[in-house]
Parts: C-alpha cells; sequence; structure tokens
C-alpha cells in the first residue's frame, strides 16, 4: 500500500508546474493524472512519477490498465 500522507503530496510531475496535477489512486496499482491523462505505475509500492512512464500509459484507458503494472 502506498500511504496516503505520500498520496497526498504526490501530483503529476508534467502539470504541476500548471495546473493542479491531481492523482486518483487506482485498485491500488497505478496513478492517473486529472488534468492530462497520464497513468503512473505503482511497482513494488513505489510510485514511478517519471512523465516518460506516464506518456506510455496515457491512450489506455484505466480499465484496461494492467493489474499489477509491469516490473520495469
Ligand atoms: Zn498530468
Amino acid at each position: 500500500m502506498v500511504s496516503a500522507e505520500l498520496l497526498e503530496i504526490l501530483r503529476c510531475p508534467n502539470c504541476v508546474r500548471e495546473k493542479e496535477g491531481n492523482l486518483t489512486l487506482y485498485k491500488d496499482s497505478w496513478l492517473i493524472c486529472q488534468d492530462c491523462n497520464r497513468k503512473y505505475p505503482i511497482v513494488d509500492d513505489i510510485p514511478v512519477m517519471l512523465i516518460d512512464e506516464g506518456d506510455k500509459w496515457v491512450s489506455t484507458s484505466q480499465e484496461s490498465l494492467p493489474v499489477p503494472p509491469p516490473a520495469k
């Protein structure tokens, strides 16, 4: 599990400079940006907050996201 405290401070690295970049937790495995729809995997309880990583999933619907996310 990723702690609630950590989730509260995490923001989408792509959006945080110009917008909120708020993230929604999905199935304890993904963080989905409300602004750009990038999706960041949580691997071994560590959110992978890399724009390149989020880019890979931007056009994948959340229902299609693999759970658990693929390991690196
Ligand atoms: Zn974003």
